[in-house]
């Protein structure tokens, strides 16, 4: 399926349905497009930054990051400022898409808000955000990318004292937390019946020995019970 492509794996923390509105205009079009730039960190502005005076000679920097030409052009906005520092804006390269208009952007909720940057896409609901708006869009989007939960969120988030130490009460949480992961994810197994059914590729052999081997529905559900963290 035609879909959009980052060039830089480190700049595709973009706002998620900005990508898949970009997406779908792709499909719509039956043609690949190539992200040049998404998400810039304030490291990855410098480094722009550095690119952008090192290629034009002549071109000066302002303390705040701005770069201009030697004509006073602007060539790279001031650090922290650009959309692309908050995950809203991607640039997109390809000729086709630069010749898209306004008119038939928006009906995909999207927009170029600069007339002379044709590359630079945003979604429509974005125009106008405050500066705080999109800090919060930018933390979110940033969190989602991280996969993992230190302890200390995790007891943050379960409203427990935040410490980062496993004590009891974590312990505790963390064990009713799995039973409600486990139910999500269908593994929250009731008897040794129902474990073998789901887990076992021939369950028949093993629902047989359920009912001759005396100990055997036990053994199934102790490995259950453990896995649910109930038992220490
Ligand atoms: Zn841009």
């Amino acid at each position: 399926m035609p879909s959009v492509k980052f060039k830089y794996k480190d700049e595709a923390c973009v706002y998620p349905k900005l990508i898949n509105a970009v997406n779908v205009l792709c499909i719509a079009k039956g043609k690949d497009c190539f992200c040049t730039s998404g998400y810039r960190s304030i490291d990855k502005q410098k480094t722009i930054a550095k690119e952008v005076l090192a290629s034009n000679p002549g071109s000066w920097q302002r303390e705040d990051g701005f770069v201009y030409s030697k004509k006073g052009e602007c060539l790279a906005a001031a650090y922290g400022k650009s959309n692309h520092c908050y995950c809203i804006a991607m640039d997109i390269s390809d000729s086709w898409f630069k010749e898209l208009m306004n008119e038939e952007l928006i009906k995909d909720g999207l927009i170029k808000p600069i007339s002379y940057e044709p590359w630079h896409v945003q979604l429509l609901e974005h125009n106008g955000l405050s500066l705080s708006q999109k800090e919060a869009i930018r933390d979110s989007v940033l969190k989602g990318e991280k996969k993992d939960m230190t302890i200390k969120e995790f007891q943050a988030v379960t409203g427990l004292t935040v410490d980062g130490i496993v004590g009891p009460k974590t312990k505790e949480k963390a064990r009713e937390m799995v039973q409600i992961c486990q139910k999500i994810l269908g593994n929250y197994f009731e008897s040794a019946e129902e474990t073998v059914r789901v887990t076992q590729k021939n369950p028949e052999i093993w629902l047989k020995k359920l009912k001759t081997e005396e100990y055997f529905p036990d053994f199934v559900m102790n490995i259950v019970e453990r896995m649910k963290g109930e038992r220490p």
